[in-house]
């Protein structure tokens, strides 16, 4: 018998190496606790120009990875070039099959860009500053540059590269309490860094269900608050916002969201647009959150969609003038076309409108906010 269980367990062994083995990847490491691919991204660019001034975000932004761990559901990164137009370098890399669906499970560091970004800057003569962007350097946008240790010790000397000759950088992450173990460039860097978090919800089952590997809404809370006690200037994206959240849950969320002292918060409603929209509904039922599913459902009707967005848009500005909080709305161009012309006049002042955060020399807007007509 102990021959034969012997026997089998040679067999099933060697079918495992020569039949069933996965194929090995270029750079790929997985850890056996870990479902993600990694491997190293080859991409030889550093520094790319950036439409996000359009946010009054940056002009320009630095990624430290290809893919993110964190692997949200609504996440548009994966329908954007970054991703679409490299399935040739996913495939080789890490042996992805379908970067959209398969987002969350891959990640391509890009080890040693801060000593290469050190030495383009010193060479880069000419610097693009828009009115909105105001030069700022957005790291990362296309993934959360503190998603995990290896990405953080490339953003570490990222910073340090960026704030040391001068450039204003922009750090947003799911993981600000990460980014703590940094708090020493942070602070080096002074005016020249300000560090933000996205928070759509403080419902942690419906942000779990979206944003399965993203940390809590209290845990961003609590590391942009230590940031802003160490004089780090701090920023919040109320993005996107849930239909199932009511005006009371948005003052709320505002009311805890006032402790970290933002110098801005931005906000947006979710956007049904592209297939990410589909795989966060399913996302939302696979987590048993059948109200949010359904609401989202919804969305997918144009007028449902106009209500609800325009709703919290003018919500979130109310209740900012409430709180004294320095709210900036980003209203969808999409949007503005669908809406009664007062409605979109109130929206377009909106995009118009320079952002109240005191960051990059930026003119902040003085004067009354733009103003909802009484129907909308
Ligand atoms: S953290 Fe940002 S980049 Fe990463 S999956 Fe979520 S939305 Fe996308």
């Amino acid at each position: 018998m102990k021959l034969e269980y012997g026997f089998l367990y040679h067999f099933l062994f060697l079918v495992n190496v020569f039949v069933r083995r996965p194929k090995k990847y270029n750079n790929t490491m997985t850890n056996p606790q870990d479902s993600v691919r990694t491997g190293k991204d080859p991409t030889k660019a550093i520094l790319s120009e950036s439409g996000l001034n359009s946010k009054h975000l940056c002009d320009y932004v630095v990624n430290v990875a290809t893919g993110c761990r964190h692997g949200c559901k609504f996440c548009y990164v994966p329908s954007t070039p970054n991703i679409r137009t490299r399935p040739d370098m996913l495939e080789e890399e890490v042996g992805v099959k379908n970067g959209q669906k398969e987002w969350g499970q891959y990640i391509l560091y890009r080890d040693g860009l801060g000593e290469r970004l050190d030495g383009h800057l010193d060479r880069k003569q000419v610097w693009r500053q828009t009115r909105r962007g105001r030069g700022v350097v957005g790291v990362s946008f296309s993934t959360d540059c503190y998603m995990d240790g290896r990405a953080g010790k490339i953003t570490r000397n990222v910073v340090d590269a960026l704030t040391s000759h001068e450039k204003y950088t922009r750090v947003l992450t799911r993981n600000p309490i990460l980014a703590l173990q940094d708090i020493d460039v942070f602070k080096q860097a002074g005016e020249y860094v300000t560090v933000g978090s996205s928070i759509p919800s403080m419902d942690s089952d419906q942000l779990r269900a979206i944003e399965p590997s993203a940390p809590a809404a209290d845990h961003r809370l609590r590391g942009l608050q230590e940031f802003n006690e160490h004089g780090v200037q701090t920023f919040v994206s109320l993005s996107p916002t849930y239909p199932t959240q009511n005006k009371q849950d948005l003052r709320e969320q505002l009311e805890q969201i006032s402790t970290c002292e933002p110098a801005v918060v931005f906000h947006e409603p979710i956007n049904p647009r592209g297939g990410n929209f589909g795989m966060t509904i399913t996302a939302a039922e696979e987590a048993g959150e059948d109200e949010l599913a359904a609401e989202l459902d919804k969305l997918r009707d144009r007028e449902k969609w106009v209500e609800y967005s325009v709703q919290h848009l003018q919500w979130v500005q109310e209740i900012g003038q409430e709180l004294d909080l320095p709210v900036h709305l980003w209203p969808d161009k999409e949007l503005i076309k669908h809406v009664s012309d007062e409605t979109a006049t109130w929206l377009q002042s909106w995009r118009d409108r320079q952002s109240p955060e005191e960051f990059a020399e930026r003119d902040t807007p003085n004067g009354n906010l733009p103003q909802f007509p009484a129907i909308a």
